[in-house]
């Protein structure tokens, strides 16, 4: 099992613990693995591939907790929710995580990440030329992989394979 980058993993905690108290909500140890779990994970995954791979690793949640959890996490900024595209709202921890911009392939709807200051500077020069204060920013590139290890495309040629052999 990968562990959650130490430093990263132990500031979050303290930035829950302080969001817990400050709020008067209790510190289960439910949120404390929960917040584990995604600051272990690299990826962006959506509540119930969280909850899944929790329960495969007999931690004792419920998917209320889950959801709950996420968006307390959400609130005091250790995870970042997006919305990408589809109906399901994805997320990713983001505390030390560094600032970057996503790609999704609309075929088998991988999602990857890019980073240029660019987009930055962008954000900074317009911001200060319409005297706008900006908090934040989305942005996402739509569109298709080329390259040959798609797995839209490995998907479609098992399905193929498995055509031939069931006819
Ligand atoms: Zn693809
Ligand atoms: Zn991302």
């Amino acid at each position: 099992m990968p562990q959650a980058s130490k430093p990263n993993f132990e500031a979050a905690k303290k930035i829950l613990t302080a969001y817990l108290e400050n709020k008067g909500l209790r510190k289960t140890p439910e949120r404390f693995a929960i917040l584990e779990e995604i600051y272990t994970r690299e990826d962006h995954f959506d509540v119930d591939e969280l909850y899944i791979s929790m329960k495969n690793k007999r931690y004792r949640v419920s998917r209320a907790t889950v959801y709950n959890t996420l968006d307390v996490l959400v609130d005091c900024d250790l995870v970042t929710k997006h919305q990408f595209g589809k109906n399901l709202a994805q997320f990713e921890k983001s505390y030390g995580n560094k600032q970057h911009d996503h790609l999704i392939c609309t075929d088998c709807h991988k999602v990857m990440e890019f980073c240029d200051p660019r987009i930055q500077s962008i954000q900074n020069m317009v911001g200060e030329m319409l005297n706008f204060s900006v908090l934040h920013h989305s942005l996402i590139f739509y569109g298709n992989c080329t390259k040959e290890n798609c797995q839209n495309r490995k998907e479609h040629e098992e399905v193929a394979v498995g055509h031939e052999i069931r006819e």
